[in-house]
């Protein structure tokens, strides 16, 4: 008999969220289940760590309080082309929590130990062979066995690589700086924007297909400002400046000089609503799938797909069947499903129409059209998700 019916590669948000979401509905797994993660937490990520209410209310569902984790909550959120454009502010609570991934990942594998999974640490997977009545999953740890293996371990990650090579793959560049407040370097050379975090479209007409955010966060319980450029690569046919040209540029405009900072880049992997999810025995859940393509969210993301993986993955071993041919439509006709389709839609429109009076006319002339889209196809999808 295998010691393991699930193992879970990857103890991201997307790997923590399946097997805290399997033990809820299926207990009886609970020490069937083990996650292998290649670092020790509290383990760097790069990510400006911005939770929408999406990732709370499927944490709040899991009985879990973010707010014990270091945090930052930005009361209001600016959707702007060149400094101008929508505000959002949602009714009676934070707009987006701002956390580090350091420590929110550490506080819910934390959780994820006390629900009594376990989790090895240190352990790198470097190969997944799907066998007739299991998977092997090599790593330098040694073999492991199972009948169900999640692939949970990011954009760049090996499951994929290995189970479906072929599959096309959409990549976003990514690069993120951390400075200090406003209050410390920019005092006098522009209006400080304390708890607010905006997004900036500018760089859509220089083909940059994406946007400059600049959110306030907090390092060891220091107030400090995380910056950085998405660029989905929409655009990447076309002759564009260097990625952190925009993001120098908007610095500068604040009084803050990029070069004084250290500039981290990683690619994020977006949701295409044609590529597939699993093959039998292996499935994939958060960015090993796709993150959100307008924005590169996915913290909200990977904890969606968990509660989709488990329902999958419980009714597979009670049915004992493991083709996992049912998870696509379950993920596409979720609520994640739809917001998924609906940004990979929107991304389709709003960065390859790149002129500037477009991007105008969107950003500052449509607010009420682009709240309701957003309201109604962005937002509040969590509460769709069946636990
Ligand atoms: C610069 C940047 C800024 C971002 N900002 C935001 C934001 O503000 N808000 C937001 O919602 N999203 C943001 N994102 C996206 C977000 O970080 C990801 O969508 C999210 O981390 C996906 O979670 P995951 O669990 O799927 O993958 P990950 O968080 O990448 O976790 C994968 C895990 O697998 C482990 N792993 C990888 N390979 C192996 C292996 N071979 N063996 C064992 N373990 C392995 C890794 O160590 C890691 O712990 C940002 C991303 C970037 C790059």
């Amino acid at each position: 008999m295998l010691k393991h019916d699930v193992l879970i590669l990857g103890g991201g948000p997307s790997g923590l969220s399946t097997a805290l979401h399997l033990t809820k509905i299926a207990p009886h797994l609970t020490n069937r289940i083990l996650i292998l993660e290649k670092e020790h937490y509290p383990r760097p990520k790069l990510c400006a760590g911005g939770l929408v209410a999406d990732a709370e209310i499927i944490l709040r569902r899991l009985g879990l309080d973010v707010s014990e984790v270091p945090h930052v909550d930005a009361s209001a959120a600016h959707f702007d082309f060149a400094g101008r454009g929508i505000k959002i502010r949602m009714p009676k609570s934070h707009t987006i929590r701002v956390v580090r991934r350091n420590e929110f990942d550490h506080w819910l594998a934390r959780k994820t130990r006390e629900a009594g999974i376990e989790i090895r640490e240190g352990v790198t997977v470097k190969n997944i062979i799907r066998n007739q009545d299991s998977v092997t999953v090599e790593t330098d740890q040694g073999d492991f066995h199972a009948q169900i293996v999640v692939g949970a371990d990011g954009s760049n990650g090996v499951t994929r690589r290995c189970v479906l090579p072929n599959a096309p793959v959409y990549t976003a560049r990514v690069l993120e700086v951390i400075t200090p407040n406003y209050s410390e370097i920019a005092a006098g050379k522009s209006t400080p924007r304390n708890d607010e975090a905006y997004f900036d479209f500018f760089p859509v007409p220089d083909n940059i297909a994406g946007y400059v955010w600049d959110f306030p966060t907090q390092v060891n319980g220091k107030p400090m400002r995380c910056w950085g450029v998405y660029d989905t690569n929409l655009l990447s046919d076309q002759e564009r400046p260097q990625l952190k040209k925009p993001l120098a540029d908007e610095m500068a405009r604040h009084g803050f000089d990029l070069d004084d900072y250290e500039l981290k880049g990683h690619p994020i992997r977006w949701y295409g609503p044609f590529n597939p999810v699993s093959v039998p025995r292996v499935l994939l859940v958060g960015d090993a799938v796709g993150a959100d393509p307008v924005f590169g969210e996915g913290i909200s993301m990977a904890l969606g797909y968990g509660a989709i993986a488990a329902r999958e993955i419980s009714e597979s071993i009670r049915r004992n069947e493991f083709s996992l041919s049912r998870y696509k439509s379950r993920l596409v006709w979720s609520g994640l499903g739809q917001t998924l389709f609906a940004r990979w839609f929107i991304a389709q429109i709003i960065y390859p129409i790149k002129w500037r009076w477009f991007q105008i006319l969107l950003w500052r002339m449509l607010k009420p059209i682009v709240i309701l889209v957003a309201w109604i196809f962005i937002l509040n999808w969590g509460k769709r998700i069946k636990i």
